[in-house]
């Protein structure tokens, strides 16, 4: 008895250290296998984030009143200055502030455009892309 004992206990030794052997290489594989997803990820979106940093920087970038664009909608930084005579669709009141595809934030003197892919326009100008913001 002392000897199957003793002989279990031996084969009970390498047994466990065995399973442990195994818990620990599972651990390990699996802390790898998220490490290589986690690195791939972020390898992945180094491009998009570099882009974005790219298009956030020129994003802020406040539009010019010569700028292409700007000038095909007739944009001015106070639309006070808009001549009806160009732009009949002005009505006075019109402004960037209270047009749907301004996003400056209230009491900022300038805010992004979507129209203008996110530039900054006056939060007094216009365009002839103005659409009356949702109440
Ligand atoms: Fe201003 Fe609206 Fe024209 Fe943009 S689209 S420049 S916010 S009027």
């Amino acid at each position: 008895m002392t000897t199957g004992d003793s002989r279990r206990g031996r084969r009970a030794a390498p047994s466990s250290l065995k399973e442990d052997t195994i818990v620990a290489d599972t651990a390990s594989g699996q802390a790898r296998r998220r490490f290589l997803r986690l690195a791939a990820a972020g390898l992945a979106a180094l491009p998009l984030c570099g882009g974005c940093l790219v298009h956030r920087a020129r994003a802020q970038e406040r539009v010019a009143e010569d700028n292409e664009l700007a000038q095909r909608l007739g944009y001015k930084h106070d639309a006070s200055e808009v001549d009806p005579n160009e732009s009949p669709g002005y009505q006075e009141g019109h402004i960037c502030a209270n047009c749907r595809l301004y996003h400056g934030a209230e009491g900022d003197e300038w805010g992004p455009c979507d129209i203008f892919g996110g530039m900054l326009v006056n939060t007094n100008g216009w365009c002839m892309s103005w659409i009356e913001r949702e109440a």
